[in-house]
């Protein structure tokens, strides 16, 4: 039926190929068809025969011979193939262009003497005798280079009438043969393995032996091999150089059906692999050796073979000169770029959603280091390697040599990009962690007791973060790689840890310089609020002396505030300098701390003593010094006025003695010096190494900083001379009014 889709040999189309395209391969596959195009499909067909992944674990095997000589017929029979065999009545062609098809013998893939190898291909290639094609001997000699280039065994086919007929068409078949492996020998003599040759004599009679058959044929192809032209420096070549022989023959199938079953049988174990035996150079025993010798072998792997038959068959069909290595180098180099995009597919699926993760976490300026990343790496990479190596070694060394290193630097460049991330974010995220860690503990010190060793802090925080470093970092190494070191990085983690340490450490002097500063203020406002308020008792000396020291008298009011000041400040000096000591800071450092803390410290005491000098406060003050002086006598017991008191002359005694009070308190100045205290020499020049951020909020001090224009005279400078005569007058109201009292209540006692 016109329409079935069988197997299509007689109109020149792919065979093998359903209507709709897809391969089915009943009848294995037509590698090249009447027009002499490749097939696409063939390696479909390996991947269907499951011989794709095979390695170099497959042979190929061809036939040649005449046109209708039983060559079809006989494959079928030895390897359970459905090649198209002519029938009886028709009489004509049936195999078009070369036919491939897997060995489907029972015997395949089982060992012993009764065993076939594993993955045999056999290729059927059209007869000839030029009753199809006429002339034309361009196919022939296409499909017999075709044939050698990629086979391991030839089969020649050939009636035993044929033998010994040296003008016959299989002896100019077998010219064509040798004729292109010396063509094939002249590009590259190492790149052309040996062949067999073998003879399969067909319709043996039985009346000449096999032994005859064979020297006969032994001596034609000698004879054609000498009358080959050959090129020079081959001259010398001899068959047996190139190929190895083997003969069989086989009875006449239609008369001796059985017979010829048996034997084609037991031809069939002959198609084991083997070795050849030393001893039998250029000759394969004809009884049971097996023929499939790895010598023959053409190397090419099986996942690999439909692009180099394509190649092969390119460059015959076009003429060009059959130029084997050329070929396997190009073989090798598309196979190794297919395999490395293979092996790269498990590859990017480990490793792209890292890279995704990591260049994300980049963006979004969080950085992370991912976990297991170098075992992930390392069992990425050694799997890609090791998948490419099983693989693309089977090619062409060079190129395989070449691909392997292309490849491991490719996916090394994307390896390295995730390490150094990974180190980035560790070196980040280590930073972070580095200063959080110092703070909150330092807080947690601050909260439980205040007193905290801020040296330690820091080191057992810069230990933390150092060992976490080094474990991510070690966690993050491929093996096998020279690049995955971290040496530089971790010197440079150091480094920035040493740097983030001393910036730490400044604001951990800063703290101290504040909370010191603190310290100042409370003690001066405590202590100098006292000595103001001693002001107020009119007998100076009066409480408890203070022990070591003279009885304090108004006079000597400042000389006490200075000398509270200093000590204060002295004390709170030492306190500074051993805690910044304790970490560590320099002496420039606690240096500048020092003159910072006593240029504030004097602040404070000036903003005291202007808060102890407001109006109201000093008015209540002298009022009560005047008070205690003039309503007590010298024992402290309070006077009840009579008549006859001099209450007038106590009055004024008691108010100039306040009122003397006023103008010692205008300005700060020392008793035993009679000048302003030596707060110059006291503060100090600044430190060398005082930096404008430390200078920002000191504010001038008169007397101090010159530039300012302000003298030590303004500095000392408590109250102005205008707002002391307005106190002075306010006061002496004050005192009036006591006074008119005090008269009062005198008369009121004569009354009473
Ligand atoms: P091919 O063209 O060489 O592939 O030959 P075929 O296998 O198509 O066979 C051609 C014809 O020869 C068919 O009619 C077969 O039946 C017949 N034939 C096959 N094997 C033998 C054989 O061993 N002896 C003889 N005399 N005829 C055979
Ligand atoms: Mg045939």
């Amino acid at each position: 039926h016109p329409t079935a889709p069988t197997v299509m040999t007689m109109n020149g189309h792919f065979a093998g190929v359903g209507e709709n395209g897809t391969a089915d391969f009943q009848h294995g596959v037509q590698i090249i068809d009447a027009d002499k195009n490749f097939n696409e499909n063939l390696g479909a067909y390996l991947q269907k025969e499951s011989i794709i992944r095979s390695g170099f674990n497959y042979h190929i095997i061809s036939v040649f011979g005449s046109q209708s000589t039983g060559k079809s017929t006989l494959l079928n029979y030895l390897f359970g193939t459905h090649f198209g065999v002519m029938s009886e009545q028709e009489r004509r062609q049936t195999t078009k262009g070369i036919w491939m098809s897997k060995n489907k013998n029972e015997a395949a893939g089982k060992g012993g003497e009764k065993g076939m190898a594993e993955n045999i291909l056999v290729m059927d290639v059209e007869g000839t005798d030029g009753r199809e094609r006429g002339e034309d001997q361009d196919f022939e000699r296409k499909s017999a280079l075709f044939a050698l280039a990629t086979s391991e065994v030839l089969i020649v086919n050939i009636w035993e009438h044929q033998v010994g007929l040296y003008q016959g068409a299989n002896m100019g078949l077998l010219k064509t043969v040798f004729e292109v492996n010396l063509q094939l020998f002249l590009k590259d003599a190492k790149s052309v393995p040996r062949s067999l040759l073998f003879f399969v004599i067909r319709d043996h009679l039985g009346t000449t032996p096999l032994a005859n058959l064979k020297q006969t044929l032994v001596q034609d192809l000698q004879r054609i091999w000498s009358g080959l032209s050959k090129p020079p420096g081959m001259d010398k070549s001899t068959i047996e150089d190139y190929f190895d022989f083997a003969f069989v023959a086989l009875p006449h199938k239609i008369l001796q059906p059985e017979k010829f079953e048996q034997e084609v049988q037991s031809l069939g174990t002959r198609f084991r692999e083997g070795y050849k035996d030393p001893k039998r150079l250029g000759l394969v025993d004809e009884s049971s050796e097996p023929v499939l010798l790895p010598e023959y072998h053409r190397r090419i792997p099986a996942d690999g073979f439909p692009i180099y038959a394509k190649g092969v068959w390119d460059q015959i069909d076009s003429n060009k000169d059959l130029d084997l290595p050329t070929q396997q180098e190009l073989l090798a180099q598309f196979r190794c770029d297919e395999i490395s995009k293979e092996v790269l597919i498990p590859f990017d699926e480990a490793i792209v959603p890292l890279e995704e993760q990591q260049s994300q976490a980049v963006a979004a300026g969080t950085p992370s280091t991912i976990p297991k990343l170098g075992k992930t790496m390392t069992t990425a990479r050694s799997t890609l390697l090791a998948a490419f190596e099983v693989e693309a070694s089977r090619y062409h060394k060079g190129v395989f040599k070449t691909k392997q290193a292309e490849l491991a630097t490719k996916v090394d460049s994307r390896l390295k990009a995730l390490f150094q991330g990974q180190m980035t974010a560790a070196h980040k995220s280590g930073l972070n962690d580095f200063s959080e860690g110092v703070t909150q503990s330092v807080k947690a010190g601050q909260k439980k007791s205040g007193n905290y060793d801020f040296h330690k802090i820091v080191q057992s925080e810069k230990e933390k973060a150092l060992k976490l470093f080094e474990s991510e970092a070690q966690g993050s190494l491929v093996s096998g790689t020279s690049w995955s070191d971290y040496k530089s990085q971790m010197n440079s983690f150091r480094r920035e840890l040493d740097e983030a340490s001393g910036r730490l450490r400044k604001e951990e002097m800063r703290r101290l310089a504040n909370r010191s500063e603190r310290w100042v203020r409370a003690k001066l406002d405590e202590s100098v609020g006292l000595e103001f308020n001693k002001l107020g008792s009119g007998r100076a000396g009066s409480g408890a002396p203070v022990e070591g020291q003279k009885p304090a008298t108004e006079k000597d009011l400042w000389d006490r505030i200075w000398s509270v000041f200093t000590d204060t400040v002295s004390h709170a000096e030492s306190r500074f300098t051993d805690r910044a000591r304790s970490f560590d800071a320099s002496p420039d450092e606690v240096e500048v701390g020092l003159w910072r803390l006593r240029r504030k410290s004097w602040g404070a005491l000036h903003a005291k003593i202007d808060e102890e000098m407001m109006e109201g406060n000093l008015l209540l003050k002298l009022r009560e010094n005047f008070e205690d002086k003039f309503r007590y006598d010298d024992e402290g017991v309070p006077r009840i006025w009579r008549p006859s008191d001099d209450i007038e002359g106590l009055y004024t005694k008691a108010r100039e003695s306040t009122i003397e009070l006023i103008p010692l308190l205008t300005r700060f100045r020392l008793a035993r010096t009679s000048s302003a205290p030596p707060l110059d020499a006291w503060i100090g020049d600044a430190p060398p190494n005082v930096t404008a951020a430390d200078e920002e909020d000191l504010p001038p001090i008169g007397g101090v900083d010159d530039d300012e224009g302000k003298t030590m005279e303004d500095e000392m400078t408590i109250l102005s001379d205008a707002k002391a005569a307005d106190l002075s007058t306010r006061f002496k109201k004050t005192a009036d009014g006591v006074y008119v009292e005090a008269k009062r209540s005198a008369i009121g006692g004569v009354t009473q």
